[in-house]
Formats: C-alpha cells, structure tokens, sequence
C-alpha cells in the first residue's frame, strides 16, 4: 500500500448534447494548471489530481468551452473535423467512428465524400468557412454512409434526425447555383 510518487487516472466521458467524448486524465504531477487538446476525435484534459469536484467540473467546463469555440473558428484543422463528426455521430449517427475525416481541395463537384471500405471522410475546402450547420450536415451524410452505403430508407432516416438538414440542402443548392455561375473564386485552384 505504499504510496508511489505520482500517479496518474484516466476517465472517459461519453459525449453528451454538442460536447465530445472527454478523458480526463488526473495526475499527481501537476499542481495547478489544467489543460486541454483534441486527440482522436475526443477531448483529452490534463487535471491536477485531488481537485474539490466542484473545481474540478469548473476547470473542465472552461476548458471545454474554450476548445470548442476554438474548433468552431472559422478556419477547422482536421482534427477538429474529426472531433466535430464524433460528437455528431454520437448524436446522430450511432456512435460510429471513421478512420480520418480530412479537408480536400481536390473535389470539384461534390462537397464530402465518403470511403466506407477505408473508413475516411473528406470534406471539399469549397466548405471551409461554411456555417457550422452546413459543415455538421455533410458530416451527418457522410458519417452516414459508414452505415449505410446508398441512399436508401435507412439512410434516409439517419440523416433525418439531423434537425438543421433541409436549411443545409438549401445553403449547398444557393452555394451550388453561385458556383455554377461562376459568381464565386475557385478555392480548389490553389
Ligand atoms: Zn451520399
């Protein structure tokens, strides 16, 4: 039963209503700080351990407040894709998990894609800067095609439970028609 110098705890936190997955990882290490990054689609918090929980809570909501914010900017890395499309399909999706979710700039026609042999999302940089309701929207699609390949019934219902889905497919026709148009600068001609 000695004690060792420092140890150190992980906890999983399913992701709840517009928050992702967390581990919170406890360490007898740290003093004061607390720290948070995306990791694999899942926000990983480093704590000081032996926090009152209401500190504790406290610290991880400011954390978790500041990440997302920071993931919702206008300008998504990959990671935050990915972090974005597991909280969606936690929600929507069923729980499923791609392998990669990553922005492309070779995709002139379509606005996501999806490899369900491979498991990877790529999302068109035509979208970048698009509403976060348009962005989930394509994810939901694609995140759905993990499940279901075509665009059946059963893929109907899927994407049906995300509730911004007809204002998105209004977004991508207006955006589509100003492509068309060529009212738009190319961004895949970079
Ligand atoms: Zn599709």
């Amino acid at each position: 039963m000695g004690r060792s110098r420092a140890t150190r705890t992980v906890e999983r936190r399913p992701a709840t209503d517009g928050r992702p997955e967390l581990e919170l990882v406890r360490s007898t290490r740290r003093r004061r700080s607390a720290s948070a990054q995306a990791r694999d689609g899942r926000l990983v918090v480093q704590l000081p351990a032996g926090l009152p929980a209401a500190e504790e809570e406290r610290l991880i909501a400011g954390l978790v407040t500041k990440v997302t914010d920071r993931l919702r900017s206008k300008v998504l890395d990959d990671e935050g894709l990915l972090v974005r499309a597991a909280a969606l399909a936690d929600r929507y999706v069923d729980g499923v998990r791609p392998v990669s979710v990553t922005w492309s700039s070779r995709m002139a026609k379509r606005y996501g894609s999806c490899s369900y042999a491979a498991g990877t999302i790529r999302i068109s940089n035509r979208l970048a800067g698009a509403p976060d309701y348009v962005i989930d929207s394509v994810l939901v699609h694609e995140l759905a095609h993990l499940v279901e390949h075509d665009h059946g019934p059963a893929f109907k219902r899927i994407v049906a439970r995300y509730p911004h889905e007809e204002r998105a497919r209004a977004f991508l026709a207006g955006l589509e028609f100003a492509e068309q148009r060529g009212v738009l600068p190319d961004p895949a001609s970079d």
